[in-house]
């Protein structure tokens, strides 16, 4: 029988349902639903006596200082499972926590309205929680999830109670929640969770990352899935296309075991493929880069043998932590990096912001089109300070590796000369500072403008190198906002005019002697990462966990079949007949690869 006993039984007879969501952690899990109960304590909110109100502020702060043990307690015993970078977020939580103004507004509580410790705490952190989630940062609304965190510590600690824990689990199961706090997650008893799949959450929450992290699948932002979800319904969790589908239907869910069995085949396949090199079948080789966002994907980029980082992008550092606008703290954290990768380069990219990533410090009034206006290199030469701050961190740091700096959204030749000479003053000012640098640290272009396309020959003369981010580039040359489910139809790394694009921009850099690498989502996916290296690409920077998969890939394909196809995308009429092209002839790698495996 279905349905979650509460009063009496609620027997439900649903049928099969679909959601989707972010798909924030690769991998599919198929098993039974554990629905996280998401009930807060009950809080009493009967007036206090005056003689009360000196007592109930002490159990206040006293319950401040055991939550506050019990996060260190937690971070420490975590420490050595995820990493220093991880459990960083353990500190926030006690920034939060102790906040002067939100501690001072709940003892106003007490003494002022007469409410109990748990309900004045309450309170106050309901307002804090509210104002962050109302923030336009992704950042820091995400922040708002640690601030529940740590309100759920103390309450119950306040209650006298513990916390819930994963106690109950006892088999292998699937997480459904309205979210799952940081703490939780890398609580998570992962031998036992299979996956999980949350109403609430953001792409750069650090539960999204620590999934990553944990390599455990998951979606989160599904809409309607506690409303849906009953314990112990069967569920799919496909973390790779970020859909969840409570109570398959027998046919989806053979399809989906399927999936996964292919899946782990195809992980374990990898995990062969790690030491062997990136070429094809005829012995031509693909350099794989990583694409970074966050510098705890590190170490899933070294696992995998990138050859080095190929766009980190940096703004999400500063999305993270204001702190990072400061010269010391950028350059330890970029050395940091370097460090980590060392002798493998890294290419930084300045500050991409604006579009659809704003960064809270800078919000200017809204533009009416943010995706043509103030972002990118744009933002970094109008505020030359910031920029200058970023590139005296890079320079300072590049004595410890092997650094490149990438400039984005270049649309003219201008740009790139002043952001260069910006950039000699700033070496200029470090070597007086008696920093030895190194010779040469390389400058290069991002390519993702159709102007930029066009000027590519003349840029190429001023950088040491390209970077073409083709997310952008589909953006501007189809006219579709990148972000936008409305036209996301159209939204087609197939489209003929995108490989042309690809192509001249390909041959511009061959011309002058420059190295190219093609950093967008389309370098990751396997039928389109085919076209590019059809279209002379040798380099792709993609994301970490896709290496593999790529390597496998290539391994089955001749490069001159490559050419061939590509020859043939470049002089069709539709998006659909290249998709199609490229379906059948990975199909016939795949067949070929079979055979010959025997
Ligand atoms: C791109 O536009 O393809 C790119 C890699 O940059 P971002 O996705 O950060 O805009
Ligand atoms: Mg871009």
């Amino acid at each position: 029988m279905k349905g979650r006993s509460s009063a009496g039984r609620r027997k439900t007879r649903k049928g099969q349902v679909q959601m989707r969501g972010l798909p924030v952690s690769p991998g599919i899990a198929v098993g039974e639903v554990f629905v996280l109960d998401a009930r807060d304590l009950e809080i009493d909110e009967v007036r206090i006596a005056p003689e009360e109100i000196e007592k109930e502020e002490r159990r206040l702060l006293d319950a401040i200082a055991e939550t506050r043990d019990e996060v260190l307690k937690i971070r420490t015993r975590y420490r050595s499972v995820v990493g220093e970078d991880l459990v960083r977020v353990f500190d926030a939580q006690i920034l939060l926590l102790e906040d002067e103004a939100v501690v001072d507004a709940a003892l106003a509580e007490i003494r002022e309205e007469r409410r109990s410790a748990a309900a004045a705490a309450h309170h106050a952190f309901a307002r804090a929680i509210e104002t962050l989630s109302r923030t336009e940062n992704e950042y820091l609304r995400d922040r708002a999830e640690d601030l529940k965190d740590v309100r759920r510590r103390l309450l119950h600690h306040l209650a006298g109670g513990r916390r819930r824990s994963f106690a109950h689990i006892d088999k292998n199961v699937i997480l459904v929640a309205d979210d799952l706090t940081p703490s939780e997650t890398v609580q998570l008893p992962r031998g036992k969770v299979k996956g999980f799949a949350t109403r609430q959450g953001g792409r750069t929450s650090h539960t999204a990352i620590m999934a990553r992290s944990l390599q455990i699948p998951a979606v989160v932002g599904v809409e309607g899935i506690l409303e849906e979800a009953d314990h112990r319904d069967r569920i799919i969790v496909d973390g790779s296309e970020g859909l969840v589908v409570l109570r398959p239907e027998a046919e989806l869910l053979r399809g989906a075991k399927s999936r996964q069995r292919r899946y782990m085949e195809v992980s374990r396949e990898r995990l062969r493929l790690r030491d062997l090199p990136s070429v094809t079948r005829d012995g031509v080789e693909i350099r794989l880069f990583a694409n970074v966002d966050v510098p705890e994907e590190v170490p899933l980029a070294i696992e995998n043998r990138a050859r080095g980082i190929g766009l980190f992008r940096t703004e999400f550092l500063y999305f993270r932590d204001v702190e990072i606008a400061r010269e010391e703290a950028q350059t330890t954290i970029y050395r940091k990096i370097l460090r980590r990768v060392s002798p493998d380069p890294v290419v930084f990219r300045t500050l991409d912001v604006g579009g659809d990533k704003v960064l809270d410090p800078l919000s200017a009034p809204r533009e009416p089109n943010p995706m043509l206006g103030w972002r990118g290199i744009r933002i970094s030469l109008d505020l030359r300070d910031l920029f200058r701050v970023q590139v005296r961190s890079l320079l300072r740091a590049s004595t410890v590796g092997n650094l490149s700096i990438l400039l984005p959204m270049i649309s003219t030749l201008e740009e790139v000369l002043d952001a260069k000479r910006l950039i000699a003053e700033a070496r200029e000012e470090v070597r007086l500072e008696g920093v030895r640098l190194p010779e040469k640290v390389r400058v290069g272009a991002m390519i993702e403008t159709p102007g930029a396309v066009f000027l590519a020959p003349h840029i190429a003369r001023e950088v040491d190198f390209f970077s073409i981010g083709t997310n952008d580039l589909i953006q501007y040359s189809l006219a579709v906002d990148r972000d936008n489910v409305k036209v996301a139809h159209l939204f087609d790394p197939f489209h003929p005019a995108v490989s042309s694009l690809v192509k001249l921009v390909l041959d511009a850099a061959r011309d002058a002697g420059i190295p190219v690498s093609i950093c967008g989502e389309m370098a990751g996916e396997p039928l389109c990462a085919i076209l590019l290296i059809g279209l002379g690409a040798r380099e792709l920077s993609v994301h970490p966990y896709l290496i593999l998969e790529l390597k496998r890939i290539f391994s089955l394909m001749e490069s001159g079949e490559a050419r061939a196809l590509a020859e043939e995308v470049l002089r069709m009429p539709s998006a659909r007949r290249v998709r199609e092209a490229a379906e059948q002839f990975l199909h016939e790698l795949e067949v070929r690869g079979e055979r010959e495996k025997g």
